[in-house]
């Protein structure tokens, strides 16, 4: 009988898992600590998290 929770998600690029804090929410930016992707939580409830691709931001270097 297990009292955990399975929330493993895997890196849509590497197939690494991703480790996803508990209590982590909705709209999350993950990174992936095998090849860096980003991905955003799409969904997270009780019974596990998904995850899509971040979306790529460009970087901001004006003011
Ligand atoms: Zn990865």
């Amino acid at each position: 009988m297990s009292t955990t929770v399975t929330t493993a998600v895997v890196c849509l690029v590497c197939d690494s898992a991703l480790d996803i804090e508990s209590g982590s929410e909705k709209g999350e930016i993950v990174e992936c600590g095998t090849c860096g992707q980003e991905h955003e939580l799409t969904n997270a409830s009780a019974s596990g998290y998904e995850v899509s691709l971040a979306p790529e931001v460009e970087e901001d270097w004006g003011e």
